[in-house]
């Protein structure tokens, strides 16, 4: 078994990535891929950990980019992960963070919620910041009582405090990742289609941009979403990947993988590594 989507507090995860690999070494997992959002700053520790908890590491990263105006995850994996173009791109997303995490600060001042700058970097211990980052703080303070109502009260989109960011397209994300040696996978397809009906043209779409795999194994995406999802991905001959989302303990009911409720098949892993070697 094993779980290629993970986050550390590198991002927006309460574990850091040598307790993740530890955590997927007492559960027997095979191999894993921490997979920050916009962020690459802890796949080395993973790499190390690795090799001590005898759990094969799949270097990873989640970016949230734009395809026609509608947002989308992609999952990169087995890319070089101190390739410098890739490096680039991710620090001007981490300024553009920057600038919006400093005007969301200022709007939630106008409603007289006092979150300092410093506050959120210390909660965040400087790697990606975002609005989850907020919506604790937002709880500690005792503004909100759930990290939901944050979001809703403040920070969904279109909300009081929102602000949007920059994010790049898919297409040139795929490139990135793919210059990096690296595959690109749509994640948690579910989210963007429930019904799964428009889903197969904006997979072709993405298709002819490079995508390489989608996520078929994912806590929300089992039965006969999960089929219609290992369809379409022998449809348009794409990679099938899967993983928990886990953050730590800090989204309730929420898992690595390898437990009864949700696992993934080492097969996925396996595929994976073949393609990456051909690259
Ligand atoms: P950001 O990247 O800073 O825009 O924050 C986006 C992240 O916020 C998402 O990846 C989710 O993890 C989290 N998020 C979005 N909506 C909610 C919500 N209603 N409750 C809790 N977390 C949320
Ligand atoms: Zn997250
Ligand atoms: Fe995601
Ligand atoms: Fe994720």
């Amino acid at each position: 078994m094993i779980d290629l989507h993970l986050h550390s507090t590198c991002s927006d995860g309460t574990l850091t990535p040598a307790e993740l690999v530890a955590m997927a070494g007492r559960k027997g997992l095979k191999a894993i891929s921490i997979t920050d959002h916009d962020c690459v700053a802890g796949v080395g520790d993973a790499f190390e950990a690795g090799r001590d908890a005898g759990v094969a590491i799949v270097s990873g990263l989640e970016l949230s980019v734009v395809h026609r105006h509608v947002s989308l995850h992609l999952l990169g994996y087995g890319f070089d992960w101190k390739n410098q173009e890739l490096a680039e791109k991710l620090t001007r997303l981490q300024h553009s963070r920057d600038k919006r995490n400093r005007e969301i600060l200022a709007r939630l001042e106008a409603y007289d919620i006092s979150i300092s700058y410093e506050e959120l970097a210390t909660l965040s211990g400087g790697g990606q910041t975002g609005r989850p980052h907020i919506a604790r703080l937002l709880v500690e303070k005792g503004v909100v009582g759930s990290m939901n109502q944050a979001f809703t009260d403040y920070l969904k989109k279109d909300g009081p405090a929102y602000v949007r960011r920059f994010a790049y397209s898919a297409e040139e994300a795929i490139s990135v990742i793919h210059r990096a040696g690296g595959v690109a996978v749509l994640a948690h397809p579910v989210q963007l289609d429930r019904s799964l009906e428009t889903l197969p043209q904006l997979v072709a779409e993405l298709t002819s941009a490079g995508l390489d795999g989608i996520e078929t194994y994912y806590p929300t995406q089992k039965g006969k979403i999960r089929k219609k999802l290992r369809q379409i991905a022998r449809e348009f001959e794409l990679l099938e990947t899967g993983g928990s989302d886990y953050h730590g303990d800090i989204k309730p009911g929420t898992a690595m993988a390898g437990g009864i409720r949700f696992s993934v098949p080492v097969e996925l892993y396996e595929r994976l590594q073949e393609r990456l070697t051909v690259k």
